[in-house]
């Protein structure tokens, strides 16, 4: 097991939703957290204010993960603040959800350069200092949508399920240098995001899902944790938290 007190977190898209769960349960944890937004500072220091309240350490740290610079800055700035990168975890996701003949250009490249283009971003500057850490952690939030695809969602499963071949190659590249890349897959998990559907979608959705309810973002934190913890011997892998709806 490793011993977290100490360790150094970047989480993208960290000031709601899923992403504010992950912030939160590694800073319960000892781990001293940066949390990243790219817009809306108010939320990002809501996050970083209940993490200090409880005892732990992080900041927040506005940048665009699709823009290289703006994630330059981001490693430049967790390096200032806390001199080292342990964990990275890759959360910041959007949808721009349309069937394939109504779809733009536009509509591709946004959700490709957010969802899979920042991760070269983020994981070609922050590579040298994960590869520092004793125990260095990659993990990728990837989809649901990735493994099985989404009517209206050939740009967001194209990147989800992108983002899982991606693991699984630097998975091999950096076995030995004591860095584990994993991907999370969550099924349909109660945040902004899936609160924004129809409310008609989101009922069919419940009553596919083989435990009969919809995930919680904690849910997803627990194994971003257990994966930064009790994950030296799993690289590479598909971690799914859905219910059962995918198997
Ligand atoms: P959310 O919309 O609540 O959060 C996404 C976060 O990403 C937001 O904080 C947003 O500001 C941030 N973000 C978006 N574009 C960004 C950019 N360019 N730079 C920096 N930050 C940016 O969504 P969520 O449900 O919490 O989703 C988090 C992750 O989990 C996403 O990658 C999403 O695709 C994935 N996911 C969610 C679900 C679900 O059911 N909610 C299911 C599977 C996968």
């Amino acid at each position: 097991m490793v011993e977290l007190t100490d360790k150094v977190a970047i989480v993208t898209g960290g000031s709601r939703g899923i992403g504010s769960a992950i912030s939160s349960e590694l800073a319960r944890n000892g781990v001293k957290v940066v949390v990243n937004y790219q817009s809306n500072s108010e939320s990002a220091e809501k996050v970083v204010h209940a993490i200090k309240e409880s005892g732990g350490q992080a900041i927040a740290v506005k940048a665009d993960v699709s823009k290289s610079d703006d994630v330059l800055n981001l490693i430049n700035e967790t390096i200032n603040q806390f001199g080292k990168i342990d964990i990275l975890v890759n959360n910041a996701g959007i949808t721009k959800d349309r069937t394939f003949r109504k779809l733009s250009q536009d509509d591709w490249n946004q959700v490709i350069n957010v969802n899979l283009n920042s991760v070269y971003n983020t994981i070609s500057s922050a590579l040298p200092h994960l590869m520092e850490s004793e125990a260095g952690r990659i993990i990728n939030i990837s989809s649901i949508i990735g493994q099985t695809g989404g009517f209206g969602q050939t740009n967001y499963s194209a990147a989800k399920a992108g983002l899982i071949g991606y693991t699984k190659s630097l998975a091999l590249e950096l076995a030995r240098k004591r860095v584990t890349v994993n991907a999370v897959c969550p099924g349909f998990i109660e945040t902004e995001m899936v609160q924004e559907m129809p409310d008609k979608v989101r009922e069919q959705i419940i009553a596919s899902v083989p435990v009969q309810r919809l995930g919680q973002a904690i849910e997803v934190a627990r194994s971003v944790l257990f994966l930064c913890k009790d994950g030296e011997y799993i690289t590479g892998q598909q971690l799914n938290i859905n219910g059962g709806l995918y198997m």
